[in-house]
């Protein structure tokens, strides 16, 4: 739950296993499922695979291309995007925004 760096289940799996915990990829799944379920992890789903966040309030994301890394953005979430999809008929329960491209690091070295 500490994590901020959005890890795959396949990241926490290793990880996971690295501490010594006799633990299946499939336990990893079916946790993660039912914790994003009961809402206490938010689900991004990201190619080539969903990324997991244990933060849940609303927030942005960048997507690093080259290093895969998923930063958190200091932007002001805006609800009021939620309205305007509302005016064409549609029912919102929430939205994502995810930025692609590259980060510092990755722009420095390109
Ligand atoms: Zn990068
Ligand atoms: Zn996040």
């Amino acid at each position: 739950m500490g994590r901020r760096d959005h890890p795959t289940a396949e990241e926490l799996y290793l990880s996971l296993r690295e501490k010594g915990e006799e633990i299946s990829l499939a336990t990893v799944y079916r946790s993660l499922r039912s914790l994003a379920e009961e809402g206490r992890v938010a689900t991004l789903p990201l190619s080539p695979a969903d990324r997991f966040d244990p933060e849940t309030h609303p927030h942005y994301h960048f997507h690093c291309l080259h290093c895969h890394r998923v930063f958190d953005l200091d932007l002001p979430y805006k609800p009021e995007l939620d309205q305007t999809i509302e005016a064409l008929g549609f029912s919102v329960h929430h939205h994502t925004l995810v930025f692609h491209g590259l980060c510092p690091a990755c722009k420095k070295e390109v």
